[in-house]
């Protein structure tokens, strides 16, 4: 039977490439954007070509409306919900705690935990078995930046992401005897746009060198730890963080 899966942040970097290696498994796929609809329709059309299904859907993931009518829309269209990536992230530019302003740490948190746990919870209450679900899978993407702090640079984003590990604890324990397995990677330093959002697009080539594989991962190596982690190889992992750093 084929599965149907919610990408969130699924037009660019990880979520795209977790998109085409599903869509190459044959998933249909709701690949959800916040504003570069273009970026949304390529993926689409990748993993069509792959294969699969896709359906682009715009949201803002801090948005709770947003969040409803993009699960009631990827339902709609596939009759279904198997799975959750709950990918969508940002970063802001390099800054000392002493120097970020409300409206950053406001906008981290909305879109980062927030949106996050809206997420999952729209996932818990269609895929719970205890809610008239048939089970399934969330993977959340977190980062080594929340055990690392990221002083200097992104101490908001990294508590951001501290939280999102939390979540994974906690929910994979109020899920697991719903059927719902709940786990997170932690990306390193991965070769995608994100760093330049923060006004380094150098970062992932300068500091994955410093690293002990001495690289930036692809967005690749980290979907393939996602596509794992949501496949039944994995049917007996839940409430794991897995890293995917190079050692970082
Ligand atoms: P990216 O290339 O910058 O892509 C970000 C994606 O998130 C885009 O699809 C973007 O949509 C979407 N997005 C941003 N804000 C959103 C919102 N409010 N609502 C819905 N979608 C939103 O990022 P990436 O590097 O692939 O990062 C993906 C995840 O991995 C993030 O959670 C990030 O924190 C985490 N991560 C990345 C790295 C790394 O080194 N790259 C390391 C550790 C963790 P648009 O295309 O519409 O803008």
């Amino acid at each position: 039977m084929t599965k149907t899966v919610l990408i969130t942040g699924g037009s660019r970097g990880i979520g795209r490439a977790t998109a085409r290696l599903l869509g190459a498994l044959g998933w249909s796929v709701g690949v959800n954007y916040a504003s570069n609809r273009a970026a949304a329709e390529a993926t689409a059309a990748d993993v069509e070509r792959a294969g699969g299904r896709a359906l682009p859907i715009a949201g803002d993931v801090s948005s709770e409306a947003d969040v409803i009518a993009t699960f009631d829309t990827l339902q709609q269209a596939y009759g279904r919900v198997d799975a959750l990536v709950n990918n969508a992230g940002i970063v802001a530019p390099s800054s000392q705690l002493a120097d970020m302003d409300l409206a950053r740490l406001k906008r981290m948190f909305d879109v980062n935990v927030l949106g996050a746990y809206l997420c999952a919870r729209e996932a818990a209450r269609r895929m719970s078995t205890a809610r008239g679900g048939a089970g399934g899978v969330i993977v959340n993407v977190s980062s080594a930046a929340s055990r690392l702090g990221s002083p200097n640079e992104y101490i908001d984003y990294a508590g951001s992401k501290g939280a999102v590990d939390t979540l994974t604890l906690g929910l994979a324990r109020e899920l697991g005897p719903q059927g719902v397995r709940v786990n997170a990677v932690r990306p390193g330093l991965i070769d995608t746009e994100i760093h330049a959002s923060g006004g380094k697009p150098e970062r992932a080539a300068q500091l994955g060198a410093t690293t002990p594989l001495g690289r930036p991962g692809s967005a690749d190596e980290v979907a393939q730890s996602i596509v794992w982690l949501l496949s039944d190889a994995a049917s007996y992992v839940t409430g794991a963080l897995l890293d995917v750093a190079g050692g970082r």
